[in-house]
C-alpha cells in the first residue's frame, strides 16, 4: 500500500518566521520516533511550509501507517508545541490531495464511484490487480476521525467480491424434516382464499383485507402459539414501536444494507410545517379536482425520518440502550404482535404468501451467550411440536445464514446452534413435486450474537458477554402454508388444530 496525503493545519494566528525551523525539528523528531517503533515500511513526513495560518504537510506512507491517523494522532502535540512557544491555537485541518494506492483481493469485474472519493480508478502492477484513490478533499474532519477512510478502503474490496459471488445465494443445508404428510389438495391457496371470500387484495399493491373469517384462523393461531411455545418458555408479551427513525436503524446495521438485496423499507416523511396555512393550496387543490396534487405535495414534505418496521426488532433495542443489565434479570424473553412490518418486496404480483404489510409474531431473546443458546434450541423445538403436530405440516428445517448475520458468524465454530438462522420450511404442492419445487418459509429463529447489544450499547453485570437472537413467522405464511397442505374444507382439518378454533365467521353474502 502506498498513500501520500498533503495537508494543512489550520492556525489561529500567524506564526512568525522562526516557527519553520523549530516545527521542522518537532517533526523529524516525530517521523524518527514512529519509524523506530514500526521498522517495516517507510514512512516520512515533510513541513512544506508555514503561511496565511497555514502548517503544510506532506506525509508519504509505503507499507506503514496511514497518513491520516498519523495527523489524528499529531494533533494535539503539535498543538502544545505551538501553544506553549507562539500562544497560537491549532484549528483543525483540511486535505490537499490524498491518494492511496492499495492491492486488491480480486480483480475489478466494473467500475464505480465511492462516496468521499474524487477518483477511484483500476490499474495492473505486476500483474496484480491494484486501485488508484483519491480522497475527496472535502472531507469533514469528523469523518476522517469516525473512521470513514478505512470503510472507503473495506468497501472496494466488499463491492469487487460481491460482483464474484453476486447477490449471495444463502448457504443452505436441510437439517430435520417431518417426513411426507397427508396432503388434502394440491390447489394455489391464495387463490381458494381470494374464493372462500376469506382474503381481498385491496388497490395498493401487495396488500390485502383480512376478513373476520381469515381473523378468526390467525386467533386460533395465536392462542396455540401462547399454549405450546410462550407460555412454557416464559415469554412476555410486549409491543414494540412500528415506526423507526433512522438512529435505530443505524445502530441494528440495515441502513448499510438498503434496497441491496435484504433491507427494502418503505420510508416515513414529515410535514415541513403542520400549520392549516401551509397546506391550505393543497387541501383546495384536492377540494377541486379531486386528485392528489403529487409534485406540490412533495414540495411540502422532509425527506423521509425513517421507515416503518421492517424485521420488528430492532425498535425494540431503544428500551436497553447504554443500559447495563443485571444478572438476576437475564435472560430476557419477549415476544411481539402488536402490529404490522412492512417490506417493499420488488415484483408486485404475488399471492398471499408474500405481502408488503405483514402480520407477524417476532420473538426476542437476551442473555448470556448459554441462555441465548438454549433458549434458541428450546424454542425451536417447540416451533417444531407446532408446526408438525398441531398444524400437521409437512415441514422441514433448514440451516442458513442470512447476509445480515454473516460478520457475527464468522469467528464462530460449527457446531449445531450457533449464531446463524434456521428457517422453517413447507412443502407448497401447487407448484410442483417435493424435490423439484420452491417451499416456502414460514418462520426463522436466528442466534446474532453479540450484534445489537454491541450496535445500541447494551451491558450486563460484570461487563460479561451479552447475546441475543430472535425470530419470527407471519400468519400470511403460516396460513398459506397450511391451505395449500389442507385445502378450506374445515371439517377435513387436523383435530389438535382444530381444537382452538371457536367459530369461523361466514363472509357476507355479495348480490
Ligand atoms: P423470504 O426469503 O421468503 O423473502 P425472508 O428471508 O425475507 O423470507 P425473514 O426476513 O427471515 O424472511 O423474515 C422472517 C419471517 O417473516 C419469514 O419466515 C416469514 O414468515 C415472514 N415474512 C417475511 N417476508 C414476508 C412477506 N413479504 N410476506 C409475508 N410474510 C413474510
Ligand atoms: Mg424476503
Ligand atoms: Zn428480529
Amino acid at each position: 500500500m502506498k498513500q501520500t496525503l498533503e495537508l494543512y493545519f489550520i492556525t489561529s494566528g500567524e506564526l512568525p518566521k522562526e516557527s519553520i525551523e523549530h516545527l521542522t525539528q518537532f517533526i523529524s523528531k516525530y517521523e524518527q520516533d514512529l519509524n523506530s517503533k514500526r521498522p517495516k515500511g517507510k514512512f516520512t513526513i515533510e513541513l512544506s511550509e508555514i503561511k496565511d495560518k497555514k502548517i503544510v504537510l506532506s506525509l508519504n506512507s509505503v507499507d506503514s501507517y496511514a497518513p491520516h491517523t498519523i495527523v489524528l494522532r499529531m494533533r494535539k502535540q503539535l498543538a502544545q508545541e505551538i501553544g506553549k512557544k507562539y500562544k497560537i491555537g491549532l484549528r483543525g485541518f483540511k486535505f490537499i490531495k490524498y491518494e492511496i494506492e492499495k492491492k486488491l483481493k480480486l480483480e475489478p469485474k466494473r467500475e464505480f464511484t465511492l462516496p468521499l472519493t474524487s477518483k477511484l480508478e483500476f490499474f495492473k502492477k505486476e500483474d496484480e490487480p491494484w486501485a488508484r484513490i483519491e480522497i475527496d478533499p472535502e472531507i469533514e474532519e469528523d469523518f476522517v476521525e469516525k473512521g470513514a477512510i478505512e470503510r472507503i478502503l473495506r468497501r472496494i474490496n466488499d463491492k469487487i467480491s460481491k460482483d464474484y459471488h453476486g447477490a449471495k445465494k444463502e448457504h443452505h443445508t436441510v437439517a430435520w424434516y417431518s417426513g411426507e404428510k397427508k396432503l388434502l389438495t394440491s390447489k394455489n391457496p391464495t387463490k381458494l382464499l381470494e374464493k372462500e371470500g376469506w382474503i381481498k387484495r385491496t388497490n395498493y399493491r401487495n396488500q390485502w383485507i383480512l376478513t373476520p373469517s381469515i381473523t378468526a384462523v390467525i386467533e386460533a393461531i395465536k392462542k396455540i402459539m401462547v399454549e405450546h411455545v410462550y407460555t412454557p418458555l416464559n415469554y412476555q408479551k410486549m409491543m414494540i414501536p412500528k415506526l423507526v427513525d433512522w438512529s435505530i436503524w443505524l445502530r441494528s446495521g440495515h441502513a448499510e444494507g438498503m434496497f441491496q438485496g435484504g433491507f427494502e423499507p418503505y420510508f416515513v416523511v414529515q410535514p415541513k410545517s403542520a400549520n392549516p396555512e401551509f397546506f391550505e393550496e393543497i387541501a383546495d387543490y384536492i377540494t377541486i379536482t379531486k386528485t392528489i396534487p403529487e409534485d406540490k405535495l412533495y414540495e411540502k414534505i422532509t425527506p423521509p425520518i425513517g421507515g416503518l418496521s421492517y424485521a420488528q426488532c430492532p425498535p425494540f433495542w431503544a428500551w436497553l440502550q447504554g443500559k447495563t443489565i443485571a444478572k438476576e434479570s437475564l435472560p430476557i424473553l419477549v415476544y411481539d404482535w402488536s402490529g404490522p412490518t412492512y417490506r417493499y418486496e420488488s415484483g408486485s404480483a404475488y399471492g398471499f404468501e408474500r405481502v408488503d404489510e405483514l402480520h407477524r409474531i417476532e420473538t426476542l431473546f437476551i442473555g448470556t451467550p448459554k441462555q441465548v443458546k438454549e433458549v434458541a434450541t428450546e424454542t425451536r423445538k417447540k416451533l417444531r411440536e407446532v408446526f408438525d403436530r398441531i398444524f400437521d405440516l409437512e415441514v422441514r428445517e433448514a440451516k442458513v445464514m442470512p447476509w445480515w448475520l454473516e460478520q457475527s458468524a464468522k469467528d464462530e465454530e460449527e457446531e449445531d446452534m450457533l449464531v446463524g438462522t434456521i428457517d422453517f420450511e413447507t412443502y407448497m404442492p401447487y407448484r410442483g413435486s417435493r424435490e423439484e419445487s420452491e417451499w416456502l418459509e414460514i418462520q426463522n429463529i436466528s442466534i446474532i450474537g453479540d450484534k445489537y447489544p454491541r450496535g445500541f450499547s447494551v451491558k450486563t453485570e460484570g461487563g460479561k458477554d451479552l447475546w441475543s437472537g430472535c425470530g419470527g413467522g407471519s400468519f400470511e405464511r403460516f396460513i398459506t402454508a397450511f391451505v395449500s397442505q389442507k385445502g378450506l374444507k374445515t371439517d377435513e382439518w387436523p383435530e389438535p388444530f382444530l381444537k382452538y378454533l371457536d367459530n369461523i365467521p361466514e363472509p357476507p353474502k355479495f348480490l
